[in-house]
């Protein structure tokens, strides 16, 4: 059998860009020089995810400078696991690293990460130490929502895993096999399994400018994750439904009872109203969460792809010769 530990794969690091322009030649230098240390086939793959500013041009220069480097033009902003994705399909190597683009991502790891893949993991992924640079909102806010996902699901999705993360080449294989579109990477990954890994890591700061995924984005991706990973929530609001008709279907008796047995006629017009405001507002939250599967199955049955390339350029591990 193939055996890890005589081989020096070849390896393909992916990293996503958006309006990364100040830092990005700095960190893709670093990148590289590590990972020139690890194998003498590497590529570097630059996804740049339509950044409104020079992303592209340095980019462009990069690839220019150094032939293990490539890039991935979007043609507008995808979103970040869009870009994780085409990353992915375009990657060539034997296993594939994750990494941002922003330089939080220690290099150091990289070594020790390929050493875990060597004993035998498919997935070797970075889990960061302390969420120390986030709000406590946005804390409580990331720890609700992996106790929220899991709930009740067969898959566990690890909390402050991200997408660093070293995937071997049947690991990538299967990503790419996963056709939908309201892509979750953190979900998907946990989904496909294989041997997986974590080792810790305490994120660094960004290189320059400032994170896409403040509370607002944290939060969309969020609801994407909960909505992609469990019906959880389509269980609960049955389950509130049953509870309102019991308990209704409680109330209707005691009425009964007061009418005929105790002979007291019950007023009741304010109970109507708040009874009638409640049930029609859970009704309405129901029917929104319903909305919001419907559309993400909308989405789903479009069939459209989930990025588009505007340019390839760069050798990298590439076979054939196209100029770059
Ligand atoms: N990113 C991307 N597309 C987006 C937003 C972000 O490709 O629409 C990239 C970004 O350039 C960076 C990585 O995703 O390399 C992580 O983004 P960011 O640093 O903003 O998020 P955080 O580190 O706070 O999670
Ligand atoms: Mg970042």
């Amino acid at each position: 059998m193939f055996d890890r530990n005589q081989t020096t794969p070849s390896i393909s690091c992916i990293m996503p860009a958006y309006n990364e322009a100040r830092g990005l030649v700095s960190v893709t230098e670093r990148v590289l020089a590590a990972l020139n240390a690890l194998s003498p086939k590497v590529e570097i793959i630059i996804v740049n995810d339509g950044s409104r500013d020079d992303t592209s041009a340095v980019a462009r220069q990069l690839c220019a400078l150094h032939p293990q480097v490539r890039l991935v033009d979007l043609s507008r902003n995808f979103g970040k696991e869009a870009a994780l994705t085409a990353g992915l399909d375009a990657a060539l190597g034997d296993v594939a690293i994750l990494m941002d683009s922003d330089g939080q991502h220690p290099v150091s790891l990289l070594a020790e990460m390929l050493q875990e893949w060597r004993q035998g993991s498919d997935v070797v992924y970075a889990v960061r130490r302390s969420r120390e640079d986030q709000s406590r909102l946005h804390k409580r806010l990331a720890n609700l929502f992996y106790s929220l996902v899991n709930f009740g699901n067969p898959v566990k999705i690890p909390a402050g895993a991200g997408d660093f993360r070293l995937l071997d080449r049947k690991v990538v294989h299967a990503l790419n096999s996963l056709p939908e579109r309201h892509r979750f990477m953190k979900g998907l990954y946990a989904w496909v399994g294989f041997p997986s890994k974590a080792i810790d890591y305490l994120p660094l700061d960004r290189e320059s400018g400032q994170s896409s995924f403040r509370l607002g984005g944290a939060l969309r991706l969020g609801v994407t994750g909960l909505l992609a990973f469990s019906s959880a929530p389509l269980r609960a609001v049955g389950l509130l439904g049953l509870l309102l008709s019991m308990l209704s279907l409680g109330y209707a008796t005691w009425v009964v009872i007061e009418y005929f047995w105790l002979g007291i006629s019950v007023p009741g017009h304010a109970t109507l109203v708040v009874s009638l405001m409640l049930l029609s507002g859970v009704q309405l939250t129901a029917i929104g969460l319903l909305a919001e599967y419907v559309a993400r199955i909308y989405d789903e049955v479009k069939q459209r792809p989930n990025y588009l390339v505007a340019e390839n350029r760069g050798q990298g591990l590439r076979e054939d010769k196209t100029p770059a």
